[in-house]
């Protein structure tokens, strides 16, 4: 059901065809079908209450973590026999597309993501922790941590005294899993004020020149030995390229990244050149702003009503693409009766058959398989990814939906989220925008 009604609204000033696509939600797969429409030519208007999930993930893209071999194919291979999955909704064009798509607009905004060398496998990468996960993609510089073919040993870098990063911990981890990994504690500046500083603070001194020749001059000296040093994902805010070539070329080996507690920086640094590079192709983007409810005249949304001071604006649009996120973005929401809604169209959702909500979660917290909540709350959508109703029929024309809200999936456990937000932005632009046909 929709929301009630709001008492006022005004209607924005502009026409009724002043665009062409509405995507609400700037996480990973609402950036991202804002991307791809404006590629395609389609004016785009992307609003959301805030950034999405890439604020606080590390910042790599997990295709299919448990991939032994060929990432891709084995996608292929278990979108086939799982139909259901939003890897089989999507379709084999559309996952490969929407990662090379990416990949290529991560490029265009000079902050490339990498795939491993010579083959389609998972790289290995570091942890905060020291633990190694598989993932498909990263940005630069945590990819050149991938740990694949490491002959060792590594220098792990840690700033004496900072919160964030335990380089000690990290390397023994490592050393667990027989990698020759050693740690350094450099000083920063001026401890006493550094200690409590967010990752995003110490990324933006990073962009400075001199304080960057002030870690390496610290670092150089024990890193002769070392295939490569690793740094907690702090290195430049803005300038990240520059911070991540001048440190190596000052230290003499390859830096890397490893990523750190939230925020991410990696994650900060692709959401505002992915802004940054929206606006400058003339894409309206309102971030901060929430949806408070689709408008719907029989079977088409004709716009959304946006929450604005004191009243609500329509924004009015051909297609909306609905990426407002899973349980935890807010795109689905529960309450404590146990019931599961999706709050701007009141579109079915899938959600676990149980009689108390106790039942949501095994009593094992970290349960591999996951737990029923997160497996089974979700919408539930065609080939062309519109939402659809409790008869299998597409609840509304011209909305389309993607990311972690879809069902199908297990978004903690399943290590393909950021797959999946990539391939369903794209099928739900190409959709929406009749590319597909
Ligand atoms: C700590 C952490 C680590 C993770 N690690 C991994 C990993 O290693 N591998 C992996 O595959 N996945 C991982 N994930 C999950 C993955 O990152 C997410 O599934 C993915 O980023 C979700 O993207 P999304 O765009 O679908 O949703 P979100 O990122 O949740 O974005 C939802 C967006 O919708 C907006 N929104 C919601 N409601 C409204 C409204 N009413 N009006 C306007 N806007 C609205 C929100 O503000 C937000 O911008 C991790 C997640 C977390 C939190």
């Amino acid at each position: 059901m929709p929301a009630a009604k709001p008492e006022r609204h005004s209607v924005a000033s502009h026409p009724a065809a002043e665009t062409d696509v509405i995507v609400i939600g700037a996480g990973l797969a609402g950036l991202m079908a804002a991307v791809f429409a404006v590629e395609a030519g389609a004016r785009v208007r992307l609003i959301a209450q805030g950034w999405g999930q890439q604020l606080v993930t590390p910042g790599w893209i997990s295709v299919c973590d448990r991939a032994e071999d060929d990432v891709i194919a084995e996608v292929r291979g278990y979108a086939a026999l799982h139909p259901e999955h939003p890897y089989g909704r999507a379709g084999d064009d559309a996952m490969v597309n929407g990662l090379e798509r990416f990949r290529a607009a991560t490029e265009a905004v000079g902050l490339p993501y990498e795939l491993r060398r010579k083959d389609g496998h998972n790289m290995r990468l570091m942890t905060l922790l020291g633990g190694i996960q598989r993932v498909m993609l990263a940005p630069r510089g945590l990819a050149a941590g991938d740990l694949t073919d490491v002959r060792g040993p590594i220098l792990l870098v840690g700033f004496a005294g900072w919160r964030d990063f335990f380089a000690d911990l990290a390397a023994a981890n490592l050393r667990r899993q027989g990698i020759d990994a050693r740690a350094l504690a450099i000083q920063l500046p001026d401890p006493d004020r550094y200690w409590d500083l967010w990752p995003g603070d110490l990324a933006r001194h990073f962009d400075s020149a001199l304080f960057r020749e002030a870690m390496a001059r610290q670092v150089a000296p024990h890193a002769r030995d070392a295939e490569r040093v690793g740094f907690p994902a702090v290195l430049g805010m803005d300038d990240h390229p520059r911070a991540l070539d001048d440190l190596s070329g000052q230290i003499g080996r390859p830096v890397f990244e490893i990523p750190t507690l939230p925020e991410s920086v990696p994650g900060v640094r692709l959401s505002n050149r992915l802004r940054r590079w929206l606006l400058r192709q003339g894409a309206r983007v309102q971030i901060g702003h929430p949806v408070v409810r689709g408008v719907v005249e029989g079977r088409r949304c004709v716009g959304v009503e946006v929450q604005s001071l004191g009243h609500t604006t329509l924004f009015r649009a051909d297609h909306v693409i609905l990426a407002t996120g899973g349980l935890y973005g807010g795109g689905i929401e529960t309450d404590e009766s146990g019931r599961v809604w999706e709050p701007l169209f009141g579109l079915p959702v899938l959600a676990p058959e149980v009689t108390s909500r106790a039942e949501w979660y095994y009593d094992d917290l970290l349960i591999e398989r996951g737990h029923p909540i997160h497996r089974q709350a979700g919408l539930r959508v065609n080939t062309r990814l519109q939402p659809l109703d409790e008869s299998g029929e597409p609840v509304l024309e011209n909305v389309y939906a993607a990311g972690q809200m879809l069902a199908g999936f297990n978004p903690l456990t399943d290590g393909c989220a950021e797959g999946i937000a990539l391939a369903t932005a794209y099928k739900a632009v190409q959709t929406a925008l009749g590319l597909d046909e």
